[in-house]
């Protein structure tokens, strides 16, 4: 078991990729704190962890909302004692080119992509520094490596999460804290599978474009990234500090 005895806090756990690390996580010994805004999907998630014998609890936040964010820090710390590592995964999608996104709606992917990792980092962080020791994945994206059509807001997000992840590294490295980021290509999720619907009349045409855009000619799967995070969550990668690791199929040389 890889993560035995740790206890491990990931935002946006109730679907996709932050559904399926929390599962893999808890198979690897982990003790998982379960977020969502979406308490239904969240709750589903400690359900399906707790009905295979893993450890999991769930707790409400929207991580835009400060008072939220912090909350659910200070619940899961009287909870468990510790937090040793976060994984900021929650996000939503951008569409449009710049001059097409509303300010309403660039504002909302700010807010969630940034801000959202902005807030859970800062809750969390004093407890690391005071332990000398975390680790904090954050979501990124290939996105803020290579130029896609129509992703302003979203790419936007993306490419601040990476240079955000540098920062806090250099930052808190002297704390014993390590800080990376994974850069998923297209990965088969909800979170897609909207998008598609919602931006193109032939989705079907738009997964295939996708496909050889990927060296793989696949789209990725949710356990693509949630292997690459166990690593990082890990001891296993304890000499990546401030790190890109790409799990795209190849997607940044397409
Ligand atoms: P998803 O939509 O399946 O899951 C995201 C979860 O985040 C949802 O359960 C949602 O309710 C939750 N969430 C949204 N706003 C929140 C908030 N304010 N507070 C708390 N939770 C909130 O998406 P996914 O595809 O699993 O994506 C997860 C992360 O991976 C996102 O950051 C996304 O940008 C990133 N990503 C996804 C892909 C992909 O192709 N799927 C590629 C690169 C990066």
């Amino acid at each position: 078991m890889r993560l035995q005895g740790k206890v491990i806090m990931i935002t946006g756990a109730g679907s996709g990729i932050g559904k399926c690390s929390a599962q893999l996580f808890a198979r690897e010994g982990a003790t998982v704190i379960v977020n969502d805004v979406d308490k239904a999907k969240g709750e589903e998630t400690v359900t399906e962890i707790i009905e295979a014998g893993g450890e999991a609890t769930f707790l409400y936040a929207d991580v835009t909302n400060a008072e939220s964010a912090k909350a659910m820090v200070e619940a899961a710390l009287e909870k468990y004692g510790k937090i040793d590592v976060l994984f900021n995964n929650a996000g939503i999608s951008g569409v449009g080119a710049l001059h097409e996104v509303e300010p309403d709606a660039w504002d909302r992917v700010m807010n969630v992509n940034i801000r959202g990792v902005y807030l859970p980092s800062k809750y969390v962080l004093p407890s690391m520094m005071a332990s000398k020791s975390g680790v904090i994945i954050n979501m990124s994206s290939c996105v803020a490596e290579i130029g896609l059509a129509r992703r302003a807001s979203y790419a936007a997000t993306k490419g601040a999460v990476l240079a955000l992840t540098k920062s806090m590294q250099v930052d808190y490295a002297s704390y014993g804290i390590r800080v990376n980021a994974l850069l998923p290509g297209t990965i088969f999720t909800p979170f897609v599978e909207n998008y598609l619907k919602n931006s193109y009349d032939d989705p079907e045409a738009a997964i295939a474009s996708i496909k050889k855009r990927q060296l793989s000619g696949e789209l990725g799967r949710p356990e693509d990234v949630a292997q690459a995070a166990l690593f990082l969550a890990s001891d296993e990668s304890k000499f990546m500090m401030g790190s890109p690791l790409y799990i795209d199929g190849g997607a940044v040389f397409g």
